[in-house]
């Protein structure tokens, strides 16, 4: 593939105001104008490079929206105060009472939360799916449906996506594919693979270092118009606007993501080969045994890996968490929700982050008690730090030495 995400990012050219090598940082909530008429053409959308007000678009957030379309290449993008900030108004901008969404039954929690609890709301009803089955996919979609919604690779399951078959999909009922692409930056590049909106959780991988929450939603010129809109933009007037300091200090991170990317990925598939030679049910999808391993390579850019999640399965929650507890104790990482910090962090996902999930669902989907989701870290020497780890199963009985 001849798309570059990193070099797209690299290749952009800011100076400061100043001459910095830093764009300067805007630090205002407004902006005043020369001309009376300048402003109100400003409201109606025909002033371009004026700026109005910060809930609207600043510098800085522009910055930061500028690189992360470059590195998913699309036309332009919307930075937001977090990842949900980013997700809902994408789907209210695009649905509207008596639409229909079909969306993959494995996404992240509050995703989640969001369809099947507060959308309703609004008369707009979900069909959660298998997103393995584009069959069950295309069979699932209505005269009223506007949109499908997954994930490249899925919160928790590490399910994967075959973009190019729903972007089909997609344009064959003339529908929106959205693809949450927070699992798989750099790896994977939904845009190009035919997704119409592509949408990421800043506070995960892109930012990695685990300090703030932000989101961005990268699309058309003409869709993040629409959602910037005074009037009628589900951006503007539902106001999850990133702050200006830190859409700088995000953009900053941006810059070594394709160097953490590569060391997530490389210590992920160390600890998944080992696991599952130790006999651990173990899923990554850089393992053969991974049933979308063939189609995740067909899709990802290869310098970046298969990313930094995997799942063991240790077999109830109580040796899950006392697994987490003794890694923890060791060092080995943080008993922590969230993901693509320097550490490694594991959680319980059946009672955290997809507790949302009522329970029965959640077997259905296969989402088992004893699942723990890893979100492998930037160690230097994972060799040491799987020795330890395996220590740790030994001693609860988890592993027979
Ligand atoms: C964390 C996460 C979100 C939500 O992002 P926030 O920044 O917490 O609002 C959405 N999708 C995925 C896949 C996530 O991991």
């Amino acid at each position: 593939m001849s798309f570059k995400p990193a070099n797209n990012i690299q290749d952009l050219q800011y100076f400061g105001e100043f001459g910095g090598v830093n764009p300067s940082i805007s630090d205002s909530s407004t902006y005043t104008f020369l001309s009376a008429k300048t402003m109100f053409d400003t409201f109606e959308g025909n002033a371009d490079g004026c700026y109005l007000y910060s809930r609207h678009s600043s510098p800085s957030n522009l910055y930061l929206g500028e690189a992360l379309a470059a590195m998913e290449g699309t036309e332009t993008a919307n930075v937001t105060a977090s990842g949900m900030g980013a997700i809902t108004p994408v789907l209210l901008q695009l649905c509207q009472s008596g639409d229909h969404i079909v969306s993959s039954r494995t996404i992240y929690g509050g995703t989640y939360a969001f369809l099947k609890n507060f959308i309703p709301r609004m008369n707009i009803k979900t069909s959660f799916v298998d997103i393995t089955n584009p069959k069950a996919v295309e069979a699932a979609i209505n005269k009223n449906t506007k949109v499908i919604y997954c994930e490249s690779v899925s919160n928790p399951l590490l399910e994967v996506a075959d973009i190019p078959a729903l972007a089909k999909i997609a344009k064959k009922h003339n529908l929106k594919l959205i693809i949450d692409n927070t699992f798989s930056p750099l790896s994977i590049s939904p845009a190009i693979l035919g997704a119409d909106v592509v949408i990421h959780s800043l506070t995960k991988f892109i930012n990695g270092s685990s300090d703030t929450v932000g989101g961005v939603v990268c699309g058309t010129q003409e869709f993040i118009n629409d959602l910037r809109n005074v009037n009628n933009g589900a951006c503007m007037l539902l106001g999850a606007t990133m702050d200006s300091l830190r859409a700088a200090s995000v953009l900053k991170n941006l810059r070594t993501l394709h160097i953490r990317m590569k060391q997530h990925s490389k210590n992920a598939l160390f600890l998944a080969e080992k696991f599952e030679a130790d006999g651990l049910k173990t899923v990554y999808p850089g393992l053969k045994s991974h049933p979308s391993h063939e189609l995740f390579k067909s899709m990802m850019h290869p310098d970046y890996g298969f990313g930094g999640m995997l799942t063991i399965d240790v077999g109830s929650l109580d040796k899950a968490n006392e697994l987490m507890e003794l890694m923890q104790n060791n060092n080995l990482g943080y008993l922590a929700v969230s993901l693509g910090f320097y550490k490694t962090l594991f959680s319980a996902p059946g009672t955290s982050t997809s507790s949302e999930i009522p329970e029965d669902e959640q077997k259905e989907m296969g989402l088992s008690d004893g699942l723990i989701r890893f979100s492998i870290g930037l160690d230097d020497d994972i060799e040491r730090t799987y020795k330890m780890m395996r220590q740790c199963m030994e001693q609860l009985n988890i592993l027979t030495a």
